[in-house]
């Protein structure tokens, strides 16, 4: 019996009672496996393998299967949005299911199939639709650095997007570090300003960015980066840049995503006091 209901989910965490049935599982044998926990109700008709991600499990309570945001986490892509409602692409002719604590966000597409996650062109459509351009491009940006996208994949986003959308798949690169590099990159552009990511400075190693000839902007992003190991290699490294000539502004999470206008107020009087050129 456990053949055939592995058979009836077919390598999904997720199966109506149709495919219970037509996989040979009786009414009878879905009581036994539902009463020993070898299943889980998810609603009238739907039914979990134990340990399926809970955005699959509450996706397919709601109807469909995860989108947008939740679809990119899954994938283990950087996302700006911060809270824990689920994105749910719901088939055009399907209903959306109310179930107990749905916060649910409901994107249509043509068609959905539960256990499934959205495909990754749709995603990145939903996300820029939802999130908005910033989202969008931290999203893609990940994307394109998991190698996720493929050229004929570009271009379906690109035929995809509105065009006034389209600059950002321009203007995107694969070596982004974190989402944070990307949002930073992605909000100074809209001040006129132009970063170079990932320079290597001799004595110094890799930096995230360099403004102008003299400026050094790190983002503090990555996990442990307030370790005291790290905190005293960064001490070191901006020493040492300082020594050749370079100043360096640092802004972690918070800041970037919190409080954009100091990050931005620093960056702005700092050029304009010209010590990102060369004297
Ligand atoms: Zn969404
Ligand atoms: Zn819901």
């Amino acid at each position: 019996m456990h053949a055939a209901i592995r058979n009836a989910f077919n390598g999904r965490s997720i199966a109506r009672t149709s495919d219970l049935l037509g996989a040979g599982v009786g009414q009878h044998d879905i009581r036994i496996a539902s009463r020993g926990a070898a299943i889980v109700r998810v609603r009238q008709g739907v039914w979990a393998l134990p340990g399926a991600p809970s955005p699959v499990v509450v996706a397919a309570a709601h109807g469909g299967m995860p989108a947008c945001v939740s679809a990119a986490r899954m994938l283990g892509l950087w996302v700006l949005d911060e809270s824990d409602a689920v994105h749910v692409a719901v088939g055009a002719k399907d209903r959306v299911h109310v179930h107990p604590g749905c916060r649910c966000r409901t994107h249509r597409v043509a068609r959905c199939e539960l256990g499934r996650r959205t495909g990754i062109v749709t995603m990145l459509v939903q996300v820029y639709r939802c999130g908005g351009a910033e989202s969008f491009f931290v999203t893609l940006e990940s994307a394109l650095r998991q190698r996720r996208l493929t050229p004929i994949m570009l271009e379906r986003l690109s035929a995809r997007l509105p065009a006034s959308a389209r600059w950002m798949l321009g203007f995107a690169r694969e070596d982004a570090d974190s989402g944070l590099e990307s949002l930073l990159r992605f909000r100074l552009r809209e001040h006129g300003i132009d970063l170079v990511s990932q320079v290597v400075i001799g004595g110094v190693g890799r930096v995230d960015f360099v403004l102008g000839d003299r400026l050094i902007l790190e983002v503090d992003g990555k996990p442990n980066h307030d370790a005291p190991p790290k905190r005293h290699r960064d001490l070191v490294r901006d020493a040492i840049a300082a020594g050749l000539g370079y100043s360096t502004l640092r802004f972690d999470y918070a800041l970037i995503v919190h409080d954009w206008p100091t990050v931005l107020a620093a960056v702005l009087t700092t050029i304009d006091r010209g010590v990102h050129l060369n004297r």
